[in-house]
């Protein structure tokens, strides 16, 4: 693809967007003084100070800070990245992406994944006909009626019924015109072994169809009907070109609407879950089909929900599933909630003895994941010594990192000593050399020669920016201490100030007079290079954050030196209060992760 090609789309779609009528879609505005005004998305807050400018196509919050152009505000809104905000916005709009020639390879890549699409709506189609249908299907569907699963669902979730022959869907797929070979492909037959020839995978089996999140069939699972030693209970058909497991949440075709308006998914480890909850009327559901959650798993959620909750069965292997899923979230900027099915039981065993009022309940209690992860460790961890005792402190110290109110992060200090039988100042002290080695960590990770080229680049990138739209001023003054800036580069910045001060547009022809010899050959510099309006916003955007996390972090070293002299003098008083000003330190750090 070519790039001008790129860019030009990238254009049309900015300039087809009206940011209003974008905003407006997420959040209600109203006018006044000549802006638009709302209660910002992005944080908490009663009263607004979340602004749109329509005829300058940018939003700003003079709470938080954020602010941008129509594709970060919609990159931010569905955690997408900022491209893949614009080819959103391009599908709303209609506009299509400039697409190269597809390659003869590419073009039977398609066909090849097309055949396989038809093929699973084929096999689909006759495993629901046999269950409803047939006379083989009969225990299939008192298999599912002895576990309370209505017609509708059955109809809904278009279950199925795999009847115990080696080749009755071979032969169906065969007689619509496919080979053994595609068959083969789609994972639903099995070559033989000797022979030639191929066989059925499933067979006397219930079928629970595996759906994308457009509804269609890409795999197939199947239960047997009585559990025997030599026979798995759950098989599945394995990956394919349109089937990746880590990609695809089972139910999400269905639950994406129950799951917008509650704000929140429940994730389950089998399908048989989902679909339990589901018919009991807990339709905000998706299942990870027992194989890992991942990232990519946790990034499609996050775009659904702002809350997620785990219910994996309770069962040693249920929980080591739950441990490892939760990091999945990092990032995502959602709530993660952990619910343990009381009794060793599983969700599906749960709701179909108890009912969806006791599981309600449940979900009104669900763990946070810190809670989660502190019983977890408690369990796993032999803390009647004191080296066990610090061990499951220092597991619990990053996540405690990650809370960013003190007040909470305080009531789990109290709750790990009272827990763990160990004095509360002791963990204080702990938790000190904890924050003070990931700082260390942190700061390693810049070496001084790259932190200066660092400041050049980015206090280069928000000069350049303000020089086209002075207005952001306020927002650059409101987060990074200009004291950073390189000398030249504060230069520039306050004769932007000044003509910005005096209602006038910089320009080269005054910063000639006005800006020393160096001033004005760095700013010749910055424009001459010409980037996309898009590029040097989001470019802008990283520089005011590396300019922020770099002068937090030269406060932060300060008040640990303070702090060490403090300590060193034994002045408590003075020591909690800048221990306080850290914390505030170490969360506004968090805050631009
Ligand atoms: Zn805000």
């Amino acid at each position: 693809m070519e790039n001008t090609e790129m860019e030009e789309f990238v254009n049309a779609v900015r300039e087809r967007s009206d940011i209003y009528e974008v905003v407006s879609r997420y959040v209600p505005l109203t006018m006044k003084s000549g802006r638009f005004w709302a209660c910002c998305p992005f944080h908490e807050e009663k009263t607004p100070s979340f602004t749109v400018s329509p005829d300058k196509g940018i939003f700003y919050c003079f709470g938080c800070h954020e602010g941008g152009n129509v594709f970060k505000f919609i990159s931010l809104m569905e955690h997408i990245t900022y491209f893949e905000a614009v080819k959103l916005q391009a599908e709303r709009l209609g506009i299509k992406m400039p697409s190269h020639k597809k390659s003869s390879v590419e073009i039977k890549t398609e066909q090849e994944k097309e055949a396989l699409q038809r093929i699973a709506f084929l096999a689909r189609d006759f495993y629901h006909n046999c269950l409803i249908k047939s006379k083989d299907g009969e225990a299939g569907r008192k298999y599912l009626a002895a576990r309370g699963i209505t017609e509708n669902v059955i109809q809904e979730f278009s279950l199925g019924f795999a009847p115990d022959s080696w080749d009755a869907l071979t032969k169906q797929v065969m007689a619509h015109g496919y080979s053994e070979k595609q068959l083969v492909a789609s994972g639903l037959a099995v070559e033989k072994k000797s022979g030639g020839g191929v066989y059925d995978r499933l067979r006397g089996r219930v079928i629970i169809p595996i759906s994308d999140s457009f509804g269609n069939a890409v795999a197939f699972g199947g239960r047997i009907l009585v559990e025997s030693e030599n026979q798995p209970k759950y098989l599945n058909t394995p990956e394919t070109e349109i089937f990746v497991k880590g990609k695809l949440l089972f139910g999400l075709d269905k639950s994406a609407r129950a799951i917008i308006s509650a704000n929140t998914a429940i994730v389950v480890e089998g399908y048989m879950d989902a679909i339990s909850l589901y018919s009991a009327g807990v339709k905000n559901v998706v299942a990870s089909l027992g194989t890992a959650f991942t990232e990519e798993h946790a990034k499609i959620l996050s775009r659904y929900a702002r809350r997620i909750i785990f219910c994996y069965d309770s069962d040693e292997a249920g929980q080591r599933a739950t441990m490892r899923a939760i990091p999945m979230m990092k990032n995502t900027g959602v709530e993660v909630f952990v619910l343990i099915v009381p009794d060793g039981k599983d969700p599906d065993e749960f709701i179909r003895k108890h009912g969806k009022a006791e599981f309600d309940k449940l979900l009104e209690n669900a763990n946070s994941i810190v809670d989660y992860q502190f019983q977890y460790k408690i369990n796993h961890i032999d803390f009647s010594t004191l080296r066990g005792k610090f061990q499951v402190l220092n597991e619990m110290f990053p996540l405690c990192a990650e809370i960013k109110n003190t007040v909470i992060q305080r009531e789990y200090f109290k709750k790990f000593s009272n827990v763990l039988l160990i004095d509360e100042s002791l963990i204080w002290q702990e938790w000190q050399k904890f924050l003070k080695s990931a700082n260390k960590n942190a700061v390693k990770n810049l070496p001084p020669p790259s932190k200066v080229s660092l400041i050049r680049q980015s206090g280069g990138d928000i000069v350049k920016t303000l020089w086209y739209e002075p207005e952001l001023l306020n927002y650059v003054n409101a987060l990074v201490p200009t004291e950073n800036f390189l000398s030249v580069h504060l230069e520039i910045f306050n004769y932007i100030k000044k003509c910005y001060a005096e209602e006038r547009t910089p320009n080269v022809l005054n910063s000639a007079r006005e800006l020393t010899s160096e001033a004005n050959n760095e700013i010749s510099r910055l424009l001459g290079k010409y980037e996309p309006h898009e590029m040097q916003m989001s470019a802008f955007q990283d520089s005011v954050k590396i300019m922020r996390r770099l002068a937090l972090e030269k406060t932060y070293n300060q008040i640990n030196t303070e702090l060490e002299e403090f300590f060193k003098a034994g002045d408590w008083e003075n020591y909690n209060e800048k221990l306080q000003s850290l914390t505030d330190v170490q969360n506004k750090l968090a805050e631009l992760v």
